[in-house]
């Protein structure tokens, strides 16, 4: 599932084709991903010009030249990817944007776990997808007195607690077991307990965590491509993450696996504690 990185990879990718242009033609190729595309939703896209791209969380947003706002959500194995128009179409390409300057860029989600909605400038924070998010890691609301404060009393493990989205938005699974391994913190500990010091180091560690794995393009574990076709490769460099019985690369301890919350967490019981 892609995380925090790869969205922000994929807006990346996107800024270059898309910001700026005006979209020409969009065409859906059915009525719903997870949920279904709200009204007139390819009609209210065409014709408008793409002012920025950004991500909030781990949503991809295009804003348009007369205030409304596409939401993209790529689920668990949607890409966006820059398609030669001349290409034939795959079979889960469900929507195909293409811009006056003649490039095509395609959806393609063959679980259909994505999402695709439309709101304005002045509707975004309120909207029922961002309204109780916490800070994105990245941004300068996530600081280690904020970190400490969402997690005080907080009895859950630290791990789980920094998948909850209303707490820090766009950390998943890999990321949450890389970081923690770089803050030297047991996945095992209670969140309340990660203040002080420990929030100080986890929060760059999150921070750092996150910015090479964008500049690695991201991890590219099933489904995550640039959207210039491009793999991700941070996946050669998590230090935990689906390494289970190798040495840690602190040399004391080999890689655990344990679940929390129904997945995988990766750690080593000798740096973290
Ligand atoms: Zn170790």
């Amino acid at each position: 599932m892609p995380e925090l990185p790869e969205v922000e990879t994929v807006c990346r990718g996107l800024r270059g084709v898309l910001e700026g242009h005006r979209l020409a033609r969009v065409e859906l190729r059915r009525k719903d991903l997870r949920i279904p595309f709200p009204k007139g939703f390819a009609s209210a896209l065409t014709g408008r010009t793409v002012r920025r791209i950004d991500r909030r969380a781990k949503y991809i947003l295009l804003h348009l030249d007369d205030g409304q706002v596409a939401i993209i959500h790529l689920g668990m194995s949607g890409r966006m990817t820059i398609t030669d128009p001349a290409a034939p179409l795959e079979k889960h390409d469900h929507v195909v944007f293409t811009t006056e300057a003649g490039k095509q860029i395609r959806f393609n989600d063959p679980r259909r776990f994505g999402l695709m909605d439309l709101t304005t400038e002045s509707g975004l924070d309120d909207h029922k997808l961002f309204k109780h998010q916490g800070p994105d890691p990245l941004s300068a609301a996530f600081t280690p007195a904020a970190l400490s404060a969402a997690l005080k009393g907080r009895k859950t493990s630290i791990k789980v607690a920094l998948l909850d989205q209303r707490i820090v938005v766009g950390i998943g699974n890999i990321y949450a077991c890389e970081a923690l391994q770089r803050a030297g913190i047991s996945p095992k500990r209670k969140a309340g307990t990660v203040a002080g010091e420990r929030a100080k180091r986890l929060v760059p560690a999150i921070q750092e965590t996150l910015r090479e794995a964008i500049a690695a393009g991201g991890s590219s574990l099933r489904d995550h491509v640039q959207p210039s076709g491009e793999l991700g490769y941070f996946q050669h460099t998590w230090r935990v993450y689906g390494r289970e019985g190798e040495a840690c690369r602190c040399n004391r301890g080999t890689v655990q696996r344990i679940i929390q919350g129904g997945r995988s967490t990766f750690f080593c019981r000798q740096c973290q504690s």
